[in-house]
């Protein structure tokens, strides 16, 4: 059992004979619903296009092609840059990145307007993620243009790409704040000619899962081509979002690696691989490369300047931390019991911390067969009344502190003094280590 440093134990256990897959939940329904794409899913990953309007964000041609290519190792289905017509650079950069020869397909994002779709056609990409506003809001304090106008140049610019052999995304903008009849005939209309996707975007955050899974359904149930979703995460719902999307049969994610964006971002990768893995394991893992998450996100989180929250979806860093008694002694014994997600899927571990006040006895006695001791139950409990005495007096205590305890109390038990020797303990500074 490998020894870790940081306070904790790994807490794996002698768990061989017992059984390791997460207990299936009685709410599952039994039958899969033909309308879900929840196991068929692709991820537009848009760091490069979205993450770029993060707050924070600066990232030179150099970074762009890290975060590219770690995207790439992932296994996400697209990268979406940033407008070509948004610098010069940013045009140069889409088409070193669509020259990469990467797996993903390169997709760049414009406005509906030709002169963008001819630019973005000659930096080499793979398709255009077309997006034009349609809100009552964007109309009339935006672009100012009426539906019968949107949905011509929508047509115009649809056909000259589709007809450049590219793949073509429709989307509107802040989707949630338009005109149903509007949103339905402008999106029957492009289907109608060929796009390869519609878009439907949050771009206020203002939508919730009951909402999305109500217009996702209505808008399958009137075009045949793919529906990508994006939503942005303002009130929290950014993934919960994105599974009832997908659920009601939307078949594209737009993601950006720790949620960066503009504002307080879109649905993060590392949360949608969560929620997703836990609707349908096997696609997930078989589809992507899970244990490169980690990377990819400190490279982000360094090129921004953040930090990975605490609490961040599986790379957090207390996201497989187990400190309460009761919970460490089940995940002892099934790590189901507590855990949803499998550590080590995601090339993460599990820890067990037990140097607290809330410790408890089975999981002091898994450390005592971890160090080989020969210490019975009974000393596993006494030790651990004196884990928490100390803790109560003095804050928690180190790993090496507990297992400094534990050798002490097992040298003086072969003197026959061990009991003795821990009542007169009533500081850390009295355990050598
Ligand atoms: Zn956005």
């Amino acid at each position: 059992m490998p020894e870790q440093t940081n306070g904790h134990i790994n807490g794996n256990g002698n768990s061989a004979d017992r059984p390791r897959e997460p207990i299936v939940s009685p709410y599952q329904p039994k039958y899969a619903d033909p309308m879900s794409n929840v196991s068929s899913f692709k991820i537009i990953e848009s760091t490069l296009r979205e993450g770029e309007q993060f707050a924070n964000a600066f990232f030179d041609t150099e970074k762009k092609i890290e975060i590219a290519k770690a995207l790439d190792e992932i296994g996400v289905d697209y990268l979406e840059l940033t407008s070509p017509m948004a610098s010069e650079q940013s045009r140069q950069d889409c088409t070193a990145i669509a020259n990469l020869g990467l797996k993903a397909k390169i997709l760049t994002h414009i406005r509906c307007h030709m002169d963008d779709a001819k630019v973005a056609i000659s930096t080499g990409v793979d398709g255009l993620d077309v997006v034009i506003g349609t809100s009552s809001y964007l109309r009339e304090f935006s672009h100012g243009k009426d539906m019968d106008y949107i949905t011509a140049k929508a047509i115009e610019v649809i056909s000259f790409i589709k007809e450049s052999g590219l793949e073509v995304r429709f989307s509107t903008e802040d989707s949630f704040r338009s005109d149903l009849v509007d949103l339905l005939s402008i999106y029957k209309a492009v289907d109608k000619i060929g796009v390869n996707r519609v878009g439907i975007a949050d771009t206020v955050g203002c939508a919730n899962p009951r909402q999305v899974y109500e217009l996702v359904k209505t808008l399958r149930g009137v075009v045949s081509c793919d529906i990508e979703c994006h939503f942005h995460n303002d009130t929290g719902c950014a993934i919960a979002n994105a599974y009832a999307a997908l659920e009601a049969g939307a078949t594209h994610i737009d993601t950006s690696v720790l949620g960066i964006g503009e504002r307080n971002g879109i649905t993060p990768l590392g949360g949608l691989f969560a929620r997703m893995y836990t609707g349908d394991k096997e696609y997930v893992k078989n589809k992507y490369n899970l244990h490169k998450l980690r990377d990819v996100e400190n490279i982000v989180a360094e090129a921004v300047e953040v930090t990975v929250p605490f609490n961040n979806y599986i790379t957090g860093y207390c996201a497989f931390t187990h400190k309460a008694g009761i919970h460490a002694k089940a995940i002892l014994n099934n790590p189901s019991t507590y855990e949803i997600l499998k550590p080590e899927d995601f090339g993460m571990t599990r820890y067990v911390s037990i140097g607290h006040r809330l410790t408890g006895w089975n999981a002091v006695k898994n450390r005592v067969e971890q160090l080989n001791l020969d210490l019975t139950d009974e000393d596993a409990k006494a030790v651990t009344q004196k884990i928490k005495a100390l803790a109560d007096a003095h804050g928690a205590l180190s790993l090496d502190m507990v297992d400094g305890l534990l050798k002490k109390f097992h040298e003086a038990k072969e003197e026959g003094t061990h009991k003795e020797v821990l009542k007169n303990i009533e500081s850390p500074a009295q355990i050598t280590v």
